[in-house]
Order: structure tokens, then C-alpha cells, then sequence
């Protein structure tokens, strides 16, 4: 069988690899393969805009990947308030999508995986029960529904139909341990990942498009870090650091959960000193 090869926009290489060049790794092969002339994709103009200090990150993770045993995971996070974008290396184990199944990346070696996920909480109004007033989701729900809109925004991308995607649900349930107070919530998440190759300019220039056009952070707006990591501990330090998307969530949760948690124990309290008051009340009755 004949191997078909494309010119690779990137590098001008007869490449037979439609996913990513075999020569210098770029994925705009892809674009080749489906008959969509590059020129039309603006983003890939190289003259386009990108974060400070991204390109420079993007190229450290493809060095740490060269200069570290193969397997050692490398990750860049680009993350502040509810952004959170990370770029893994092929080698590593930290890729996974919510579900925890390996996502299916053609890179063998080198490369750069990005990889972001938009999340949903939705309260059960059926499964969940209440037995108080005070237990209205309205200010967590909120918050976390905007992630509706940034879902929005990615499917309007040039670049949305070359990603690969992968949705997860999950049921959670909080109590506060009283049994005042249950709620049942379903989480559902919408992954997208891409394997960028090497091409540590073109993963920048698409990443930029994301952070200004999906999520809608400004150029001016220097609240998100870009930090890049060797090796699970590291990296695991330096999202513990980041505000990440999850603590950003899960610190807000929790803040909302314990005030909610704090007015279900000053109620308990109100119960008891009504009762022991009732009590006094009965026996001064005799
Ligand atoms: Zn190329």
C-alpha cells in the first residue's frame, strides 16, 4: 500500500505521519489531512500574540523531558482563578482522562499533551434530601455553572474539532454529620486533549487563544502563573501552590459547606438549650 504524504505546514517536510509531523512534531499535518488550508486558521498566524513567558515554558518542559530519564513525568500548569491548563509529557503516567483511563496519544516520545477539562455541578433536586432551610447550594451552584459558558466558548474554536474528548459523571454527596443536612450533587466533566508534538510556538499561540477567547482573560492580566515541574513530587508541590481550578473549587466548597455546617451546630444548640430549658421549666412546673 502506497503511503499517502502531506507537506507539513510547519516545517515544509513530505511527511506520512497525518497526526503529527514526523519531523519537527507539529500537528498542523492534521489540518492537511481534512483539506483545511492552514492560511484560514488565524491563530496559527505566527505574528499572533502569546502570554509572556509561555513559549519559554513550553520549551523547558520538551528540554526537562530530553534531559530526564525516560518515564519521569513533566507537566506545565498555566492556572489562576478558574483557568487551569496543563501540558504533559508523553512519557509520564500523570495523563489520564477524569475517568482515570490512559488517553490514546499518538506521541512515542517527546511532546507536549495539553489537556483541560470544564466542569459542572448540578444539585439533585430528587435524589437530594433537606430537612432545614438553610441548605440552598445558590452561591456554590453559581459559581460553578459559569464553567457552562467557557464550554461554549471552546466548541466556537477553529481548533475544537481536533481535539479529542471524553466526559465523566460522578454522584457526591455531602452531610454535615447531623443528619441535618444532606444534599446530593452530580459532577460532570468535559475533557479535551491534544497532542501538540514539539511545536512548543504553536501549543503558546494556541494556548493563548484559550486563555483570552474561552475563559476571557485579558493580556493585561498577570493573575495566571505558568509554572513547568520534572517529576511527581514536584509537580505535585507546585499544583498545591497554583490556585488551581481544583483547590479553587474545593476551597470554596469547603468554606461553603462549613458555614453551612457552623449554622446546622448553632441551630443544634439553640435545640438544646431549648430543651434543657423546657425541662427546667417542666420541673419548676412540680
Ligand atoms: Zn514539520
Amino acid at each position: 500500500m502506497e503511503l499517502k504524504t502531506y507537506v507539513c505546514p510547519n516545517c515544509g517536510a513530505n511527511t506520512t505521519n497525518a497526526q503529527n509531523c514526523e519531523y519537527c512534531g507539529s500537528l498542523l499535518v492534521r489540518f492537511v489531512e481534512k483539506g483545511i488550508d492552514v492560511k484560514s486558521i488565524s491563530y496559527l498566524n505566527s505574528n499572533d500574540w502569546v502570554f509572556p513567558g509561555l513559549i519559554e515554558n513550553l520549551q523547558k518542559n520538551l528540554q526537562l523531558q530530553a534531559d530526564n530519564p525516560e518515564g519521569t513525568d513533566v507537566r506545565t500548569d498555566i492556572c489562576g482563578g478558574e483557568v487551569y491548563i496543563s501540558v504533559f509529557s508523553p512519557a509520564g503516567k500523570l495523563w489520564t482522562w477524569d475517568d482515570g483511563t490512559v488517553i490514546d496519544f499518538t506521541s512515542t516520545n517527546r511532546g507536549l499533551l495539553i489537556i483541560l477539562t470544564f466542569y459542572d455541578v448540578v444539585y439533585q433536586e430528587n435524589k437530594g434530601f433537606r430537612t432545614s432551610q438553610m441548605q440552598r447550594p445558590s452561591k456554590y451552584m453559581s459559581k460553578l455553572l459559569r464553567q457552562d459558558s467557557y464550554k461554549r466558548n471552546f466548541k466556537d474554536l477553529e481548533m475544537y474539532p481536533i481535539f479529542m474528548s471524553r466526559e465523566y459523571a460522578e454522584d457526591f454527596e455531602f452531610s454535615n454529620g447531623y443528619e441535618t443536612h444532606k444534599e446530593s450533587f452530580i459532577k460532570t466533566s468535559i475533557s479535551y486533549a491534544i497532542d501538540f508534538g514539539q511545536d512548543a510556538e504553536g501549543a503558546a499561540r494556541l494556548i493563548s487563544r484559550i486563555l483570552l477567547k474561552v475563559y476571557g482573560v485579558s493580556r493585561q492580566n498577570n493573575g495566571i502563573r505558568i509554572t513547568t515541574n520534572a517529576g511527581a513530587l514536584d509537580i505535585e508541590k507546585a499544583a498545591k501552590e497554583n490556585n488551581s481550578i481544583y483547590t479553587g473549587i474545593d476551597k470554596d466548597f469547603d468554606s461553603e459547606m462549613n458555614k453551612k455546617s457552623n449554622e446546622a451546630f448553632i441551630y443544634n444548640i439553640i435545640g438544646i438549650i431549648v430543651v434543657i430549658f423546657s425541662v427546667i421549666v417542666s420541673f419548676v412546673g412540680c
